[in-house]
C-alpha cells in the first residue's frame, strides 16, 4: 500500500479524531491534534503524534476557526486535512480556503457541498437528476401565511425543516393546522440559533417512515460506487439513536433501486470521497421501489459509519485518504458484498427519566466491553463538559446474522460500566430487548410509542440494596477464610443508603457459623455469604443463588454494577440536615448551563402543572422548562439572554392562597 500522506491535521475532537487517527497510524501517517483549552488533557490530543492549540473551550473560539486550524496545519507541515463529522467538515468556505493554503481537504470539494448544503437546493438539483423527492414545498417565499397555505396543500401532517438544519435540529412534526404557526416559530428560531440560517421547507410527513440511507463514494477519475445501506429509523428527536447495516426486510431489488438513486446523485455533483444519501422509505406495505425518497446529503463521514465497515470489511477512512491523495476507489462495485449484520448503539451522558437532559460529569469509572468495538473519545477519569456533544461511545457488534449481531450488542452493553455521570445505557439495553425490533419491525416512530416502557426504571430489589450495604460496609474486601466476618462477633450494623432520593436503612449482622450476613431491609430478610473477589468483580450466595457483580465508588457514592444494570447509591452524611427538600416542588431550577431564549410567564402569573415558563438553549438544542405545579409565580429570576448556570433557581412558585 503506497502511504498517501506523510503527516495529516484532523480538525476535530472526541471519538471522530481518535477515529481518524487511528487508520492514519495504521498506514504510517503521523497525525496532528488540535485542542481547545477545554481538551489540554484529552485523549483525542495524546493519541496523536504532536498537538497544537487553537483557543478557547467553546467552539466558536477554537473548533470552528478555520483560519487558526489551517495555520496549525502548515506550521505543522501537514499536507491534508481531516474534518472529521460536524464542526467544518460541510463548511465550503473552509475547502475554499484550505484549497488556498496548498493544503488538500479530505473530503469532497467545495462545489459538491454547496451543492447539497441547503436542503432546500439539494432538493431541486436531486429532482432534475431524477432522483425521487419528498413532496413539499421548497422555494423562497418565507412568509408565515403563505407557508401555512403551502402546507395545507401539501396535506397534513407535514415537517418543517430549517433549510441548513443538520443531527435533528430545527425540525417541527405538525399534526394539525392550528399548531404550524408555533411550530414554524420554533424551527426557523432554532434554525437561526444553530446554523444562523432561519430559512424553511415544508414536506410531507411520510407514514411508518424508515430511515435507510446509502453510503456512497466516490473518486477524482468519475467513478462512483455505494457501499450498500444503513437503517437507522431508531430515532428520538429526529436523531439516531441505534444504526444497523443491512436494513431489516431489504430486498435486491430495492437495495438495487436506492443505490442506483444514491449513485445517480452523487454523480449529479462529480461526488469525490464519503457521502451518504439519505433516504425516508414509507415502510407501511413492506419495502417497495416506488415508496422512497431523497431527504438530504451529507457530505463528510457518517457517525454511524462503522456497521458499514463490519459488513463490507472495509476501511472507510483508509477509503477517504487515498482518494484525497488522488487515488481510484478501492474496490468496484461488483468487488463489494455484504458479509453478515452489524449494530450500533451511542452511548449519551444523557439523563433519560428527566427527558432525556444532556448531563455532564467526570467518568469516575469506565469500562467497555471486550466483545464489541467500542469508538470512544475518553477515558476514565474524563469529564463530560457542557461545551461539546455529550456522546461517550459508539458501541458497534457484527454478526453473521442479524440476532447474533443484537444479542451481541445486548451482552456489550450489559458489560458496558460507566459510573459519575447518568447515561442512556440501560435505554438502549431496553431497545435492544424489544420484541419488535427483534423482529425487524423498525420505524422512526417506535421510541416514542413505547417510551414508556424503554425508559422505565427498575426500582432496586432489596436483594440489590443489602448488596451495596455489604459493599459500603466493606465486607466484600474481606476474606472470608481468614475469619474476618467473625472478628464482628455478632454485632449489629446499621448501613443508609439513597437510590434516586429514596432513603433505605438496612440491619446487618453476622450471626451464622458459616460466615454468612444476614440483611434487614425493610420487609425483608437477605442471607448474604461471600464468596471471591477477581479484580472488580465479587461472586457472592445471596439467599443460596450465586451473584456476580462490580462495585466502584466515588465522593460519597457506591455504584453497583449488576444483571448489565447500573444502581448509582449516595451515602447519606448521617449528621447532615434535609435541606430544601420541602421546597422542591415550588422551584424550576436550570437542568444544565444555558441561554435563556425565551420565557412565557411573569412574575404574578398563575400557571398550571406541565405549562411552558421558559425555554433554556443548551448543547445546541431548545429544553422548555415547565411548571412543576399549578400556582402562582412568585419570583422570575432569569431574563431573555440570560446566561444561567446548572442549578440556578429560575422560577420559585407559591400556592394560590398563600
Ligand atoms: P444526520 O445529519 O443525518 O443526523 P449524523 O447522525 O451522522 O447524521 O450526524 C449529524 C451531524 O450533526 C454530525 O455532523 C454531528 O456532528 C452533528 N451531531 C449529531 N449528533 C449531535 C448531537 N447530539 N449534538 C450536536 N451535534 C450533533
Ligand atoms: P437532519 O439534517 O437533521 O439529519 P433530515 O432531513 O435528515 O435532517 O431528517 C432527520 C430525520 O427526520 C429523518 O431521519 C427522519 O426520521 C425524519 N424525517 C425527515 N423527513 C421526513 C419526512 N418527510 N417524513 C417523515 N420523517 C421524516
Ligand atoms: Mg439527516
Amino acid at each position: 500500500m503506497t502511504k498517501p500522506f506523510s503527516k495529516i491535521l484532523i480538525a476535530n475532537r472526541g471519538e471522530i479524531a481518535c477515529r481518524v487517527m487511528r487508520t492514519a497510524k495504521r498506514m504510517g501517517i503521523d497525525t496532528v491534534a488540535v485542542y481547545s483549552d477545554a481538551d489540554a488533557d484529552a485523549l483525542h490530543v495524546m493519541t496523536a503524534d504532536e498537538a497544537v492549540h487553537i483557543g478557547g473551550a467553546a467552539v466558536a473560539d477554537s473548533y470552528l476557526k478555520g483560519d487558526v486550524i489551517i495555520d496549525a496545519a502548515l506550521q505543522s507541515g501537514a499536507e491534508a486535512i481531516h474534518p472529521g463529522y460536524g464542526f467544518l467538515s460541510e463548511n465550503p468556505d473552509f475547502v475554499d480556503a484550505v484549497e488556498k493554503a496548498g493544503l488538500v481537504f479530505i473530503g469532497p470539494s467545495a462545489s459538491a457541498i454547496r451543492a447539497m448544503g441547503l436542503k432546500d437546493a439539494a432538493k431541486k438539483l436531486m429532482i432534475e437528476a431524477g432522483v425521487p423527492v419528498v413532496p413539499g414545498y421548497h422555494g423562497s417565499n418565507q412568509d408565515a401565511d403563505f407557508l401555512a397555505a403551502e402546507a395545507e396543500k401539501v396535506g397534513y401532517p407535514v415537517l418543517i425543516k430549517a433549510r441548513a438544519g443538520g443531527g435533528g435540529k430545527g425540525m417541527r412534526l405538525v399534526e394539525r393546522p392550528e399548531d404550524f404557526a408555533m411550530s414554524l416559530e420554533g424551527a426557523s428560531r432554532e434554525g437561526m440559533a444553530s446554523f444562523g440560517d432561519g430559512h424553511v421547507l415544508i414536506e410531507k410527513y411520510v407514514t411508518a417512515p424508515r430511515h435507510i440511507e446509502i453510503q456512497v463514494f466516490g473518486d477524482n477519475h468519475g467513478n462512483v460506487v455505494h457501499l450498500f445501506e444503513r437503517d437507522c429509523s431508531l430515532q428520538r428527536r429526529h436523531q439516531k439513536v441505534i444504526e444497523e447495516a443491512p436494513a431489516p426486510g431489504m430486498t435486491d431489488a430495492m437495495r438495487k433501486a436506492m443505490g442506483d438513486a444514491a449513485v445517480t446523485a452523487a454523480e449529479a455533483i462529480n461526488y469525490s470521497g464519503a457521502g451518504t444519501i439519505e433516504f425516508i422509505v414509507d415502510g407501511s406495505n413492506g419495502l417497495s421501489t416506488d415508496a422512497f425518497w431523497f431527504m438530504e446529503m451529507n457530505t463528510r463521514l457518517q457517525v454511524e459509519h462503522p456497521v458499514t465497515e463490519f459488513i463490507t470489511g472495509q476501511d472507510l477512512v483508509e477509503w477517504q485518504l487515498l482518494v484525497a491523495s488522488g487515488a481510484k476507489l478501492p474496490k468496484s462495485q461488483s468487488e463489494l458484498s455484504i458479509n453478515g449484520h452489524a449494530f450500533e448503539a451511542r452511548i449519551y451522558a444523557e439523563d433519560v427519566p428527566k427527558g432525556f437532559l444532556p448531563a455532564t460529569g467526570k467518568l469516575e469509572h469506565l469500562r467497555f466491553s471486550k466483545c464489541s468495538r467500542n469508538d470512544t473519545g475518553v477515558r476514565e477519569g474524563d469529564v463530560i463538559t457542557p461545551f461539546y456533544d455529550p456522546m461517550i461511545a459508539k458501541i458497534i457488534t457484527h454478526g453473521a446474522t442479524r440476532s447474533e449481531a443484537l444479542g451481541k450488542m445486548g451482552n456489550a452493553l450489559a458489560d458496558t460500566q460507566i459510573a459519575g455521570t447518568v447515561t442512556n445505557t440501560s435505554f438502549l439495553a431496553a431497545l435492544c430487548a424489544h420484541e419488535g425490533f427483534a423482529k425487524g419491525e423498525v420505524d422512526t416512530g417506535l421510541i416514542d410509542r413505547e417510551l414508556e416502557a424503554l425508559i422505565k426504571v427498575d426500582d432496586a430489589s432489596s436483594k440489590v440494596i443489602a448488596l451495596a450495604s455489604l459493599c459500603v460496609l466493606g465486607l466484600d474486601h474481606c476474606d472470608a477464610s481468614l475469619g474476618s466476618y467473625r472478628n464482628w462477633g455478632s454485632a449489629s450494623h446499621r448501613c443508609l443508603l439513597e437510590l434516586d432520593g429514596e432513603r433505605h436503612e438496612v440491619y446487618s449482622h453476622s450471626t451464622n457459623s458459616d460466615g454468612s450476613v444476614a440483611y434487614v431491609v425493610g420487609e425483608a430478610k437477605h442471607t448474604i455469604e461471600f464468596i471471591e473477589r477477581n479484580g472488580d468483580e465479587t461472586v457472592c450466595r445471596i439467599d443460596g443463588q450465586i451473584w456476580n457483580f462490580s462495585t466502584t465508588q466515588y465522593r460519597g457514592h457506591l455504584v453497583l454494577f449488576v444483571g448489565g444494570k447500573t444502581f448509582d447509591f449516595a451515602i447519606p452524611d448521617p449528621l447532615a440536615g434535609s435541606g430544601h427538600e420541602g421546597e422542591a416542588g415550588n422551584l424550576v431550577v436550570a437542568p444544565m448551563p444555558g441561554l435563556i431564549k425565551k420565557i412565557s410567564a411573569k412574575t404574578g402569573d398563575a400557571v398550571n402543572e406541565g405549562d411552558a415558563l421558559l425555554v433554556l438553549e443548551a448543547m445546541k438544542m431548545e429544553h422548555t422548562l415547565i411548571a412543576p405545579r399549578d400556582g402562582i409565580i412568585a419570583e422570575m429570576n432569569a431574563e431573555e439572554g440570560d446566561q444561567v448556570e446548572d442549578g440556578a433557581v429560575l422560577v420559585v412558585l407559591e400556592d394560590q392562597d398563600e
